[in-house]
């Protein structure tokens, strides 16, 4: 018998990509055939997200597109689109099941029933204060990349006043300890030499489990059995750079020197509305002490432009304090409202074209900094892991260093090995050019 295909849409960030990857897993277990975009498939699979209006509006098109595309198909959408906005999707005819977050992982047995039985399903809301159980797939999910993620957390407990996540995700709910060291290990044995621990607040991971833990804790385990030959943490909150975790990413220990903060706004008026818990001087003061150990890790900031009451000085002050920081590179997003959020809520509501004007202005900054982390960078011997992955522009090999940076790979053909059966592999890496779009040329060295 032919065997039943399934696409799946996955918009938003790393940790939908990643579910969605579980569910694809999944369903392949019980005998279903992954299709490939544009391709004929019997279901289709919408993981839907709410980070921003945009986001949540092309969740919307992309369930309509994939329905007239796919007329006889079976349509469920899961995500934070659809579970902050069950409705939304009720009113989308063609949509068959609209799935919960947390039961994103019963899709292959709604999917093997006979008739479907939609009554596996009860929508059910995040609730906070009750214990909720972590939600994983059986096996940690890679699909072609040469890095593996794994989501060890998920949910938040933090409720910033812009964020919808929290009532998309519910409480924070970590994967038990011995778990995480399992899942590592497994990929190292699948010959993955690094690991990116992935979550919706990833410096939660542990305080809800029994007993408590943490994410440096779970660090260190990683540090001193070494499972794997490097691990990444994909993004973390300033209050949550321990020292010992700092410590753990220089040069003979595990971690990447590679650090994705959340900065949000450099004005503590703007700070204390968005509800984040530090202060500028407090942020400050962790980025030096990134840098003092590490002065040459990466160091990457998210920041929002045009939050409601960002007057001039306000971006000023933000401006000023990420032109005096020694970060590498920023993730420049302009406010988006979300209903449902405090924020909604908030005046006077910074204008669109001066929001943009700004955004524009940091953008310049961030790409400043950049230039200045390269050249910073030059001559030094980096560790660098060969993707899978050859560069479409040049196809030449390239490589993630451990600060964040990417080369590409000049003597590929004068390495020892084949070029092919480098991919996978952390090599030394010199580079000496630095063309004008930023793109690295590197040698391999001893
Ligand atoms: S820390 Fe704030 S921004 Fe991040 S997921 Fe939680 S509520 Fe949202």
């Amino acid at each position: 018998m032919k065997k039943k295909t399934f696409y799946i849409e996955s918009l938003g960030c790393k940790v939908n990509q990643y579910e969605s990857d579980g569910i694809a897993a999944q369903l392949e277990a019980h005998g279903f055939s992954r299709a490939g975009k544009g391709s004929p498939a019997d279901i289709c699979i919408v993981n839907t997200c709410a980070v921003t209006s945009r986001a949540g509006m092309q969740s919307r098109q992309e369930t309509r597109k994939l329905i007239r595309e796919h007329p006889d198909a079976t349509v469920i959408v899961t995500g934070c689109h659809a579970q902050t906005d069950p409705e939304q999707f009720k009113k989308i005819s063609g949509v068959d099941l609209i799935v919960c977050h947390q039961d994103k992982t019963l899709i292959p047995a709604y999917l093997t029933r006979e008739p479907p039985e939609k009554n596996l399903f009860e929508f059910r809301k995040p609730e906070y204060g009750k214990t909720s159980r972590f939600l994983g797939f059986d096996r940690p999910v890679y699909g072609k990349m040469t890095r593996a993620y794994l989501k060890i957390q998920d949910g938040c407990n933090q409720f910033c006043t812009y964020c919808i996540i929290p009532y998309a995700r519910g409480a924070s709910v970590s994967m038990p300890f011995d778990q995480v060291m399992a899942h590592v290990s497994g990929l190292n044995r699948q010959g993955f030499k690094e690991v990116i621990l992935t979550g919706i607040h990833t410096g939660l991971y542990g305080l809800d489990l029994k007993p408590e833990t943490s994410l440096t804790q779970l660090v260190k385990t990683l540090d001193e059995k070494q499972p794997v030959d490097q691990i990444r943490i994909s993004s973390i909150e300033p209050n949550e750079i321990t020292d010992d975790l700092i410590n753990m990413a220089r040069p003979g220990h595990i971690l990447c020197d590679h650090f994705h903060i959340p900065l949000q706004a450099g004005d503590n008026g703007v700070l204390s509305r968005m509800k984040r818990p530090y202060s500028v001087e407090q942020f400050s003061e962790v980025i030096h002490s990134i840098h003092a150990t590490l002065p040459h890790a990466g160091i990457g900031l998210d920041v929002i432009m045009g939050f409601p009451g960002e007057t001039d000085k306000a971006f000023e002050n933000t401006y000023k304090l990420v032109a005096a920081l020694p970060v590498s590179y920023l993730h420049v997003f302009p406010y988006s409202p979300r209903k449902g959020t405090p924020a909604w809520h908030f005046t006077p509501k910074v204008p669109s074209d001066t929001a943009k004007k700004r955004a524009a202005l940091m953008r310049k900054l961030g790409e400043q900094k950049h230039k200045d982390f390269i050249k910073s960078n030059q001559g030094r011997i980096l560790k660098g892991l060969i993707q899978n992955q050859r560069d479409r522009r040049t196809g030449m090999l390239k490589a993630v260093t451990t600060n964040y940076l990417t080369v590409l790979i000049k003597n590929e053909k004068d390495a020892h090995d084949t070029p092919d059966s480098l991919k996978g592999k952390i090599v030394n890496i010199k580079y000496d050019q630095c063309g004008n779009d930023n793109c690295l040329v590197g040698n391999i060295v001893p």
